[in-house]
């Protein structure tokens, strides 16, 4: 059971006035319950019920129970995270040529929305809050504040990234050589720079899937993601520095698909992954290159060492999604976590490719000025996101040797 407050306690809205001097008079009621807790208790309109109706129903067909008291009312939010709706919400106000003031006072009190018809039943300090953000946004207008740089250099790296899209995109439609004359002395099937582009092509795909993620504030699965895309990267550094097991690798992403190489089989009988056979003539290659190795085959020193940081790095990352196992009720298990840190790894392997890509004789010139042009630019931009995120003295030697390649890719760049 619960009834009203009293007149002379301190009014729950946090205005530090009495209820009956704050807000009594309004078109809603404070309750307090048996076990002392204070609720806002609002008439229901018909809209409502039925939206609480139609979410009762659909908490029944995937519980096949009525919902108990201490159950969410709206089962759905967790396909949204609260920074998802507040985002939509915006846009839609923005489309919608809604008063830029309101849409500012709504994204400055975290969601409140206030129009002549509801006013009277938002708490007096809910009012006090509107009207100061109101205020706020006119002041802002005559007043405008200093750009933060951090904030500037997060936009541009999210940007670069919708770039790289475009580039690598372009880059494999429009940007092979058609004059191009392959080596097939290591393959009959594919060559050096074919497989390459293989590698950036599955980095196109990549990285559209991390601007989903990202264009839905899923952070830390896109870190998982950036991190293929410096897989395909070593993949690319190895080939390059080992030409005689190209096939090898056409084997195991082709080849086996294809049914032009089979795994080796063992003496009983099972299969052993540590060996492919070429079906025509039973040439035997290796069925596993390890990530290290390829690693360590890179002509750039810096590529062992960051390899060697990288991972125990990364996963370091991924246990911050472990956060939501920590006994607090506070924690919203669908926010939104490193976006900025996925948008910078993801950059900083596309170069890394990109950067590899500029000596293939199966690209035109043109298209390797466009990758030096666009190297150059977001190697800066990521250069600056480092400093304005106070990450240049950062002790993490990851960090510390993917600035230096960074600053490596930029400067070769730069005389180019
Ligand atoms: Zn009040």
């Amino acid at each position: 059971m619960s009834e009203k407050l009293n007149p002379d306690e301190l009014c729950p809205c946090g205005t530090d006035l009495i209820y009956q001097d704050c807000c009594w008079d309004k078109d809603f009621d404070w309750v307090i319950n048996d076990e002392g807790e204070c609720a806002r208790v609002i008439p229901v309109n018909a809209d409502v019920e039925e939206a609480l109706d139609n979410a009762r129903k659909v908490f029944i067909d995937i519980f096949g129970r009525e919902p108990y008291k201490t159950d969410p009312m709206f089962p759905l939010k967790y396909f949204h995270n609260e920074d998802d709706l507040e985002r939509e919400t915006i846009k839609i106000m923005r489309e919608s040529g809604m008063r830029p003031e309101i849409v500012y006072a709504y994204e400055k009190t975290g969601g409140l929305l206030v129009t002549e018809e509801n006013w009277n039943m938002l708490p007096t300090k809910d009012q006090e809050l509107w009207d100061e953000a109101i205020d706020e946004y006119f002041y802002l207008q005559d007043n405008p504040p200093e750009e933060d740089q951090f904030e500037a250099a997060g936009a541009a790296i999210i940007e670069d990234l919708r770039r790289m899209i475009i580039v690598f995109g372009y880059i494999l439609e429009y940007g092979q050589s058609e004059s191009y004359k392959g080596d097939y002395s290591h393959s009959k099937y594919i060559s050096i720079d074919e497989y390459a582009l293989t590698c950036a092509a599955r980095s196109f795909k990549t990285l559209r899937a991390i601007k989903f993620l990202l264009d839905n504030s899923i952070g830390a699965d896109s870190l998982a993601l950036a991190r293929s895309i410096y897989e395909s990267y070593l993949h690319i550094v190895f080939i390059k520095a080992h030409s005689e097991k190209i096939e090898s690798f056409f084997a195991l992403q082709l080849g086996i698909k294809a049914g032009t190489h089979v795994y080796a089989k063992n003496k009983k009988g099972n299969v052993d992954r540590r060996t492919v056979i070429r079906i025509e003539d039973g040439a035997c290659m290796d069925g596993h290159i390890s990530m290290y190795k390829m690693a360590s085959s890179s002509k750039e020193p810096l590529d062992t060492e960051i390899f060697d940081s990288l991972y125990e790095f990364l996963s370091e990352f991924s246990h911050a999604g472990l956060s939501y196992l920590t006994k607090t009720d506070s924690v919203d298990i669908t926010r939104t976590e490193l976006q900025f840190e996925a948008v910078f790894y993801t950059s900083t392997f596309s170069i890394f490719i990109l950067e590899q890509l500029v000596d293939l004789s199966i690209l035109t010139e043109e298209a390797k000025k466009d990758i030096e042009v666009i190297t150059k630019s977001v190697s800066n931009n990521l250069l600056t996101f480092l400093r304005e995120a106070h990450e240049e003295n950062n002790d993490n030697p990851a960090i510390k040797l993917i600035k230096s390649r960074i600053q490596k890719i930029h400067e070769r760049e730069c005389n180019a």
